[in-house]
């Protein structure tokens, strides 16, 4: 077979050509004031991404890295933490939050739906105050968007420091930091923003900083006091992947130039067309329209043919890679990841991909009904 991958993980992601470029620039070194220009200037297009004015970090470490820098900087041991658990992806927030001695409490809702904002209120308000609250905008594991701008307008209200994971869904849906009054919100390179994986983007509102200093709790590494101090010469503490940069940069522009409005909009079509493709096929999609992720979209094959059998039809006939379930989900689901340097005609191609690998494991499905109904979704 032709060595050409079709990929749909929901990272990592393909890669643009143009960012693949940028990537092989020469080496520079990272003290100097070539890199600080650099540094300074991603920044400033990140920002913009994130709809905030806040202070932004750029950090090598994947998104869990990320995640594990706004925990380090906001819980010490003891410290109460409201966690909302929406799938895996929640689940490993509020685990890290353990595991740096917060005592967490966890708001669990059933895989492939989101957090319901009245339960929150009358936990938050029974058993708090809690220090933080630690949410997921977009849960890949199970295709679902959270509502963050309901979660902020009430915490802000309250001392709580609101945390989000929008590593899945940074640079491809509308994330208003600000206007959410979210306190730190994550994100990585691998998903919407084109990159390799390596990088993690963190924003810090001003509500966020005298916690982060009056922190006791351990860090090192992921201190986001020296990001700070550091980032006054547009500095990193430790070595930054320098090409991993570069390529952000590239990967910026592409998003900027395109326009933010433009690309929510084609992530909001692909969408649109992986699903109505899906059903048309007569397969179950684990979120409801309403709640339905821009980013990956979440299939129950059934039970006529196991998820699993067609991730390797897929993969091993036609070179196409879709991701599986995660956690409770492993081996129930296909998702399919559109996100990032991904357009409607890719979307086409996974719905042609799906009928092929049915029919291919022997279900009677009707060839071009998936494509059909993808292509009328966006026509
Ligand atoms: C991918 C992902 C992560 C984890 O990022 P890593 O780069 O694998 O550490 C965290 N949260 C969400 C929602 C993700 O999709």
């Amino acid at each position: 077979m032709l060595d050409k991958n079709y990929l749909y993980t929901p990272g990592p992601t393909p890669v643009p050509p143009q960012v693949v470029a940028a990537m092989g620039r020469p080496m520079m070194g990272h003290r100097s004031e070539e890199f600080a220009k650099l540094h300074g200037e991603i920044v400033a297009k990140a920002k913009l991404v994130f709809q905030t004015a806040n202070d932004l970090f750029v950090l090598t470490t994947s998104g869990t890295g990320g995640m594990e820098t706004a925990i380090a900087n906001t819980v010490a041991p003891g410290d109460r933490v409201l966690a909302l658990v929406t799938g895996n992806f929640g689940e490993r927030f509020a685990k890290i939050a353990s595991a740096y001695g917060g005592v967490v409490t966890k708001i669990e809702t059933p895989w492939g739906t989101t957090f319901d904002m009245d339960q929150v209120i009358q936990v938050f308000e029974k058993e708090g105050p809690f220090k933080v609250v630690l949410a997921t905008h977009n849960e890949t594991s199970t295709g679902v968007t959270n509502d963050i701008a309901a979660l902020g307008n009430y915490l802000a209200n309250t001392e709580a420091l609101l945390l989000v994971d929008a590593v899945s869904s940074m640079g491809a849906m509308d994330i208003r930091t600000d206007e959410w009054h979210v306190d730190i919100i994550v994100t990585g390179s691998q998903k919407a923003l084109m990159l390799p994986p390596g990088l993690a983007l963190v924003s810090v509102s001003p509500k966020a900083w005298p916690v982060i200093e009056a922190n006791h709790g351990v860090r090192f590494y992921f201190s986001l006091l020296e990001a700070r101090k550091s980032f006054e010469k547009k500095n990193t503490p430790w070595t930054p992947a320098v090409s991993l940069f570069y390529g952000l940069d590239a990967a910026l522009d592409m998003i900027l130039t395109e326009g933010l409005t433009n690309v929510f909009q084609r992530h909001a079509r692909m969408t649109k067309a992986a699903r109505a493709g899906a059903r048309a096929l007569g397969l179950k999609l684990l979120a409801d329209n309403s709640v339905a992720s821009h980013t990956v979209t979440a299939i129950l094959p059934g039970t006529e043919v196991g998820a699993s059998d067609l991730s390797k039809i897929l993969q091993k006939e036609l070179g196409v890679t879709f991701a599986g379930g995660q956690g409770q989900l492993k081996g129930k689901l296909l998702r399919i990841g559109h996100m990032g340097y991904c357009s409607e005609l890719d979307v086409i191609t996974a719905m042609a991909a799906l009928e092929m690998a049915l029919h291919k494991a022997g279900v009677a499905v009707g060839l071009g009904i998936g494509v059909k109904a993808a292509e009328e979704a966006l026509l």
